[in-house]
């Protein structure tokens, strides 16, 4: 038995294990599985460190905030200094402001006029906002009248209560967001240790592919999969070794192969896995190293390929360009994030009614192109044009992606069907 396939029986998932009719869940845990995060690590500059993935859990050097402090405009002072059932008349005895600390004590019956985010004056443990407060008497000698209905400790901020001094901030395997830049500028942190970026080889096969900026011949097509590759993987914050298009012959595969494992942690190619295609394959990855060719009972993307050739795991995808990017999406992204040494979270799948019936057979994981649109306030999603598997412009005017389990038979219009995200805001 080779090692890949020991290491899937380590699994535990040799029983359902078809390479002719793969589960989509299947074909996603052997793939995260088997790959392991690259050990480089690097120290940058918070700023440059957006898009990494941290390396080390990050123990915050000190509090934050690093005092008590007001969260409102108002006056602090002394809870048990008001009375309970009725206003209570306070001396202002100073101003508090953020940056600049009211010095003095307060007295029984004093309260200090306070700033957000000025330090609490010592003693005082409560603010009450100034909208409620009256205040009377001249400058040096105000009076504040506080209401009833009070609660200790109201509009303060604790020391620590962000972020404690000794404990962990950030765990490793966090991605860096801008909310983390933030986070650790506010531990005054300027340098943080971070998984080194991914090596990310990919090339298109194909005798039919001609690269943009030259003059297709007659039958030939434009290359578009390195594109949509560029640009999920740079996306995904992968370095990109882009080996242009190689011809459907096995020297130029093998060179092409050879070149890439040596170059990168992972190899991406297009096209050349379908059964037509994919007998010479075979024999020269059975050659270079040890790769298998799963059928995944999914649409699209059936076909595809994946090992390792020297050192650098492979994902032979399909060469329709929608397959591509499904297949990307489904198998190699969360195989890659595993090499960048992130830690994996499920990518949530919120279920709304979908607009549009579709026809589907158990037995095959189906991913559609849909769009999630508003009506009368409630969120639907409809798919957004022509399914071929080619069809880049449904793929281009989706905002999600429709997913028809496994089991599932055909969608009635205002069925429930779980949708997946193409973009975040963050
Ligand atoms: P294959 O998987 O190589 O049989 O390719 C399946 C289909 O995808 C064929 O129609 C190819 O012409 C097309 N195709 C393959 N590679 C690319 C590519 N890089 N860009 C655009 N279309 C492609
Ligand atoms: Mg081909």
């Amino acid at each position: 038995m080779t090692s890949l396939l020991a290491a899937i029986g380590q699994l535990g998932c040799a029983d359902d294990y078809d390479p002719n009719s793969l589960h989509v869940e299947k074909a996603r845990e052997i793939t995260r599985a088997l790959v392991e995060p690259v050990s480089g690590v690097e120290r940058l500059f918070v700023r440059n460190a957006l898009g990494r993935i941290i390396a080390e859990d990050v123990i915050s050097p000190r509090d934050v905030p690093g005092h008590d402090n007001s969260a409102m405009d108002g006056y602090a002072l002394r809870f048990s200094d008001l009375t309970t059932n009725a206003e209570t008349l306070l001396r202002v005895a100073g101003t508090a402001y953020a940056g600049r600390p009211f010095a003095g004590q307060i007295g029984q019956g004093e309260c200090v006029r306070v700033m957000t985010g000025a330090v609490l004056p010592a003693q005082t443990d409560t603010v009450v906002i100034q909208e409620v407060v009256h205040v009377q008497g001249a400058q040096a000698q105000q009076l504040a009248l506080i209401p009833v209905g009070q609660k200790i400790g109201q509009n303060t901020r604790r020391a620590g209560e962000d972020l404690r001094a000794g404990l962990p901030a950030l765990r490793a395997g966090h991605l860096i967001r801008p909310s983390e830049l933030g986070l650790l500028a506010s531990l005054g942190i300027a340098e943080v240790s971070v998984r080194r970026r991914l090596r990310v080889a990919i090339f298109s096969t194909g005798d039919e592919l001609c690269s943009i900026g030259s003059t297709p011949a007659p039958g030939e097509i434009f290359d578009s999969n390195r594109y949509t590759l560029y640009g999920m993987l740079t996306r995904l914050g992968c370095d990109v070794l882009d080996l242009g298009v190689v011809r459907d012959n096995p020297q130029a595969l093998e060179a092409a192969l050879v070149q890439a494992a040596e170059n990168a942690d992972a190899i991406i190619t297009s096209g050349g896995v379908s059964v037509g295609e994919a007998d010479f394959i075979r024999e020269l990855m059975a050659r270079l190293g040890e790769v298998m060719f799963w059928k995944i009972a999914m649409k699209p993307g059936r076909p595809m390929a994946f090992g390792k050739i020297g050192n650098a795991w492979l994902f032979g995808l399909p060469g329709n360009p929608v397959a591509v990017m499904v297949t990307f999406y489904q198998f190699a992204r969360e195989a890659l994030l595993k090499m960048m040494g992130a830690t994996l979270e499920p990518v949530p799948l919120p279920r709304v009614p979908c607009v549009t019936p579709l026809k589907k057979n158990p037995g095959r994981t189906e991913f559609q192109r849909g769009v999630l649109f508003q009506e009368n306030g409630a969120w639907k999603v409809r798919v957004s044009g022509a399914q071929g598997s080619g069809i880049l412009r449904s793929m281009a005017e989706a905002n999600c992606f429709i997913i028809l389990e496994h089991e599932r038979g055909s969608v009635a219009a205002g069925d429930l069907v779980s949708v997946q995200l193409m973009e975040g805001i963050a």
